[in-house]
């Protein structure tokens, strides 16, 4: 199977530090793959050089297809969409009007098909449509985190690339928004899941790369991850659920 997204010796610094060093990644058509590792460890530097906000070293295919100079606008119109760690909606303006600017690349590339996107977007989240009129600055956190994804799915994105969803989130909520995450791979959306919250993100995701100090330590499918001795002690701790059990 050829994969929707491959990273070969993948390497990005900033000036002479090398925060990213020679990473293998792959996400498969229809999956859903997570990203975890501490504060530091070079997660977010590694998503924005895939999305090619940095320029990295090494290999970037997307769909057998070699991209050689990654670039947003070389990614955009391949069908990638990222979803920053910092959301960035345009809080002074509504809901509809950040999902129609989600839709802009489509419409300049003669895709008028941005009312059917909206209504896409408001089945996968319903509480958007509720609140359409509203300015984007009035929303609660997980609503603002439903419209940066729902911005981004106004793309209609093949692969999807999400900096900490959590972030700031209540845990209920960060279960809400990754359950829904989870769920477009039914929409036809692969996602590229990068948390701090790994047992969240292990939960959702079919397979996961632990990061640390740039490098990848681990990779496996995420259930076996979230069964990890390691992982639990140093990522998932003994407080609940899957790290009791493991630890008893
Ligand atoms: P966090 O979860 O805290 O966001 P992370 O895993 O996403 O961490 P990065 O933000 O990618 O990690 O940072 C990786 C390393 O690169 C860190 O050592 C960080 O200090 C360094 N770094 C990040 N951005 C820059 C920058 N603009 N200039 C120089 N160094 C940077």
């Amino acid at each position: 199977m050829i994969p929707l997204l491959r990273l070969e010796n993948f390497s990005v610094s900033y000036g002479a530090v090398e925060a990213v060093h020679d990473v293998a990644l792959d996400v498969n058509e229809g999956e859903i793959v997570t990203v975890i590792g501490p504060n530091g460890a070079g997660k977010t530097t590694l998503l924005c050089a895939a999305m090619g906000l940095l320029p990295a070293k090494g290999a970037l295919s997307l769909s057998g297809e070699r991209i050689a100079r990654p670039s947003v606008e070389a990614m955009v119109a391949r069908g990638v969409s990222l979803v920053p760690e910092r959301r960035e909606l345009f809080a002074e303006m509504s809901v509809e009007d950040n999902l129609l600017l989600g839709g802009f690349y489509r419409w300049r590339t003669g895709r008028r098909d941005q009312k059917a996107r909206m209504d896409e977007v408001f089945q996968i989240f319903p509480r958007l449509r509720e609140r359409r009129g509203q300015m984007a600055s009035t929303l609660s956190g997980g609503e603002r985190q439903m419209l940066a994804i729902g911005r981004a799915l106004m793309a209609r994105p093949r692969l999807l690339m999400l900096d900490e969803p959590s972030l700031g989130l209540a845990p209920l909520i960060v279960r809400e928004v990754l359950q829904v995450v989870s769920s477009l791979r039914q929409h036809g959306v692969s996602v590229l899941l990068v948390e701090q919250n790994a047992r969240a993100a292990l939960q959702v995701a079919d397979r996961g790369y632990v990061l640390e100090m740039g490098a990848v330590a681990l990779t496996g499918a995420a259930r076996d991850l979230l069964h990890d001795r390691r992982i639990i002690d140093t990522y998932l701790g003994i407080g609940t659920g899957v790290g009791n059990k493991a630890a008893q």
